[in-house]
C-alpha cells in the first residue's frame, strides 16, 4: 500500500476546510504535478482557494479619477500603450511565472473565479461559490472574509510569506486603502478596481507568522490558522506600518502604501 502524499494527521487538520494554498511545486522530492496535489486535497473535502492573478491585464489610468498618493506615476503610467486583451473568469489565462502550476489547475478544472480583472481568486470545493462570490472590483480580499468565517486555513507549501497574499488583507484590515488599477473587464469596458501592494518585504512577516510545519513529500508545509494569522499580521502593521516597506526608493507603492495608501476623493461641495 503506497503511503498517501497528505500525512494522515494533517489530513485531519485540513479535512472539509477551506484552505488557502500557496506552493512551490518544484519543492516536492520526488517531484509531483499539480493535479495530483489538488486531487489529494480535494479528496478530503477540503475547498481550495488560490489567487489566480493576470497581471498582464493591467491598463494605463484615464484621464480623470485617479486618486493621489496611488502608487504609481501617473504621467508615466499614462503614457504607457493600451492594448485590447480583456478579462473573462470563465478562460484560464493567469500571471503563470508568478502564480505559478497549482493556480493554473485549479482554472482548468470546473470552478469558480471571481470577477476582478487583475486580481481574481478562484476555488473548487463545497465553499467554492461562497468564497468566490464574495469578490468584486472593490472588495478584491472579500474571498479572505469567506475564509475566516469558515474558520480556514493557510498553506504556505515550500514558499515563504512573500506568497502568502493574506498579509494584503491585513494591510486592507490595518486601515490601509488600496491601490486602484484599471482593466477591459468582458464587455472591454474600462473598469477601476483596488489591487494590493508590493510584497517584497514580506519576509519579514516570518517571525510574526510561525505555524506548524510538516513533511508533505519532501515539501515544508507551513499551517496557518487564518484568522489568527490575519490578526498577527494586522497587529504588526499597526505597530509598525514600515514592516511592510521593501526599501527600494524607486517603489511607488511601498511609499504610498505605508502612508494609508490612496487618498479618498473629496466630494465636491
Ligand atoms: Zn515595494
Amino acid at each position: 500500500m503506497t503511503e498517501p502524499l497528505i500525512p494522515k494527521a494533517l489530513q485531519e487538520t485540513l479535512r472539509g476546510k477551506p484552505v488557502c494554498i500557496h506552493a512551490s511545486m518544484r519543492s516536492f522530492r520526488p517531484r509531483i504535478d499539480a493535479d495530483a496535489l489538488l486531487d489529494a486535497v480535494l479528496d478530503i473535502d477540503c475547498t481550495i482557494l488560490v489567487p489566480a492573478f493576470t497581471y498582464a491585464l493591467e491598463q494605463p489610468p484615464p484621464p480623470d479619477g485617479v486618486p493621489d498618493r496611488n502608487g504609481m506615476d501617473v504621467d508615466s503610467a499614462r503614457a504607457a500603450p493600451g492594448h485590447d486583451r480583456r478579462y473573462d473568469a470563465r478562460g484560464d489565462t493567469l500571471s503563470l511565472a508568478d502564480m505559478g502550476a497549482l493556480p493554473q489547475a485549479v482554472l482548468r478544472r470546473a470552478r469558480e473565479r471571481g470577477e476582478h480583472p487583475l486580481n481574481s481568486f478562484a476555488a473548487i470545493g463545497p465553499l467554492a461559490r461562497d468564497l468566490i462570490g464574495r469578490q468584486t472590483l472593490q472588495n478584491v480580499y472579500g474571498p479572505f472574509d469567506g475564509l475566516l468565517e469558515h474558520d480556514g486555513l493557510v498553506v504556505l507549501a515550500g514558499v515563504g510569506c512573500t506568497s502568502m497574499t493574506l498579509v494584503h488583507f491585513a494591510e486592507e484590515r490595518a486601515g490601509r486603502r488600496l491601490f486602484q488599477r484599471w482593466a477591459k473587464d468582458r464587455d472591454g469596458r474600462l473598469v477601476a478596481c483596488a489591487t494590493g501592494s508590493c510584497s517584497v518585504a514580506f519576509d519579514r512577516f516570518e517571525p510574526v507568522l510561525e505555524g506548524p510545519s510538516v513533511d508533505v513529500s519532501g515539501s515544508t508545509w507551513r499551517i496557518l490558522d487564518a484568522n489568527a494569522a490575519t490578526r498577527a499580521a494586522t497587529d504588526a502593521i499597526l505597530a509598525d506600518a514600515s514592516i511592510t516597506a521593501c526599501g527600494r526608493r524607486s517603489c511607488l507603492r511601498c511609499r504610498d502604501a505605508v502612508a494609508g495608501g490612496p487618498v479618498p476623493a473629496t466630494p465636491h461641495s
